[in-house]
């Protein structure tokens, strides 16, 4: 589970890791985001609602389990039970937090005996998804506690608990010169993405972060520790990467690891009155952009707050961020259209690969938001177009196109897992902030209105990742759908494991 809300320190590359190469003088101020502190009090209110009535199944689980359940009646329930994304207000019949692999073992055990589904969860940002699925049944186990890593910089991998984060990861790797296929916040778990895919400003080049995982220890439905890995059970193998958690709790990983002691990356920023000029000129751009870079492009409406630096509070602006595997010149020169149009911040450098987590500037702490995300082949005119209207929508926190295609696309050619490819060339992504539950409705809303501006360039495709409910998950699974369906009745014929990406 996650931290406890406190203030954001949100950009903490800005003036910090990085050279501002156009900066104003106030950019190295940190940016504490205080009305997001706010949002975390709102999000309390949200979920100290009235406690339900004990469920009778609570009293055998705490009879089995000890302490290593907690139920509603317990005094740390409502930390227990807060995920990631507070907007979401997860009640299980009980939290259980083990700390070792044989506590996952007696806590599959012991909630299926009492006729219960179990729901992995190690962080919680994919929360929405999983509150889909309903949890009146369900005892979510927490990994949070089995956090660990292991680097061997010969071999070039590492072995993960179940529940780290890809900050425990980068911290690991770092002092070997190596890093990993991490998506743009440090605080979602190594397995809740990897096994789902696992977007990174690494993918463009070296394809989805699911092709990283080399075997996986999983604690099953019928409660027992198992490996898999091409050479034992590769059924199960093939279908925890992309199925992840609807076939077990994953307790550890082993992946493989990136040669990259740093990286050449970093963001680009504008007014938001600049957004057409930009947008059209990444829209071009991306179209002969090499696979060695891999970049987003975001409108932002950052709050009016006097803790923000002036030159950002209350505005709107446009930035593309991202990283170029090139040499200092060659990715200068495949970045020159862009900073052509002048950015009036220019934090493109060469810096440690642990810092490439840093440069999206997503939220450190827990935060309430919905969002909605379609995949797109290609990015016309009319598009651009829609990308312009979502973006000039201040319900929207953030309106943002991932340039995806190159090795994202590419299937491995053998050894895959369920999931190794996401066809398309770009992703369209909405996120609204949720402050409280009387706009939830209004964020949902929102969102899914920024998404379907893109309608005429959908493709039957989404990526299991960024699906935060009311999505049609097949979609995300496309064709290794049936296999997995097959695999599931199999591996889990009473439908014990519940997942923020369903397989039924
Ligand atoms: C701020 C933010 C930034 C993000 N950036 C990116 C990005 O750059 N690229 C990208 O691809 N995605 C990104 N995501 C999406 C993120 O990767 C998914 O939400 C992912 O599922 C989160 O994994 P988690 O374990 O942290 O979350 P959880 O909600 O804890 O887990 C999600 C699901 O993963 C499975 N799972 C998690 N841990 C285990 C385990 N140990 N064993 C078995 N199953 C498990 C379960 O099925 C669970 O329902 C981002 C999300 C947020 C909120």
């Amino acid at each position: 589970m996650p931290q406890d809300p406190s203030p954001l320190g949100w950009w903490p590359h800005v003036g910090r890791r990085q050279t501002l190469h156009r900066a104003p003088s106030a950019a190295s101020t940190r940016i504490d985001i205080r009305m997001l502190e706010l949002i975390m009090t709102l999000s309390d209110t949200m979920t100290d609602a009235a406690r339900p009535d004990a469920d009778p199944r609570g009293a055998g689980l705490r009879s089995a389990l000890g302490s290593l359940i907690v139920l509603p009646d317990d005094a740390e329930w409502d930390h227990a039970r807060r995920p990631w994304n507070v907007a979401v207000d997860q009640r299980p019949v009980a939290v259980a937090r083990p700390e070792t692999a044989e506590d996952v073992v007696e806590i599959v055990r012991a909630a299926t005996a009492a006729g219960l589904r179990v729901a992995p969860q190690s962080t919680g940002h994919a929360a929405a998804a999983l509150a889909d699925t309903g949890l009146a049944d369900t005892v979510i186990i927490s990994l949070a506690r089995l956090r660990g890593v292991t680097v061997d910089p010969v071999a070039r991998t590492a072995r993960v608990l179940g529940g780290s984060l890809w900050n425990d990861v980068l911290e690991a790797t770092a002092p070997h010169g190596l890093t990993a296929p991490h998506g743009s916040a440090g605080d979602v778990s190594v397995a809740g993405y990897s096994l789902s895919g696992g977007l990174s400003f690494y993918a463009r080049t070296h394809g989805l972060a699911v092709n990283f995982v080399r075997a996986v220890q999983v604690v099953t439905a019928e409660g027992n520790l198992v490996r898999a890995s091409a050479q034992e059970n590769p059924d199960l193998f093939w279908a925890v990467r992309g199925g992840s958690g609807a076939f077990g709790v994953v307790v550890s990983l082993e992946i493989d690891l990136l040669p990259y002691a740093d990286v050449f990356a970093g963001m680009l920023l504008w007014d938001a009155a600049r957004a057409e000029d930009v947008a059209r000129a990444w829209a071009a751009w991306t179209t002969t952009a090499p696979e060695s870079a891999t970049t987003t492009l975001r409108i932002l409406h950052l709050p009016p707050l006097p803790e923000l630096p002036p030159f950002l509070s209350g505005r709107s602006v446009v930035v593309i961020d991202g990283a170029v595997l090139e040499s200092d010149d060659a990715a200068a020169a495949v970045l020159a259209p862009l900073r052509h149009l002048a950015p009036e911040v220019d934090t493109f450098a060469r810096i440690p690969a642990a810092g490439l987590v840093a440069v999206h500037m997503d939220p450190p702490q827990p935060t309430p938001a919905f969002t909605a995300h379609a995949v797109l082949d290609e990015l016309p005119d009319g598009a651009v177009d829609a990308f312009l209207r979502a973006g000039s929508d201040r319900g929207l926190f953030m309106t943002e196109l991932r340039h995806i295609g190159g090795a994202v696309a590419r299937p491995v050619a053998s050894g895959g897992g369920a999931i190794s490819a996401l066809t398309g060339q770009y992703l369209i992504h909405t996120v609204a902030v949720v402050p409280a539950p009387e706009v939830a409705e209004a964020a949902a809303a929102a969102v899914r209105a920024g998404v379907a501006l893109f309608r005429p360039w959908h493709i039957d495709a989404l990526a299991l990742t960024f699906i935060d409910g009311g999505a049609d998950r097949a979609l995300g699974y496309g064709e290794a759908a049936a296999r997995l369906s097959e695999l599931k009745r199999r591996f889990d014929p009473g439908a014990v494991f519940s997942a923020a990406q369903p397989v039924h």
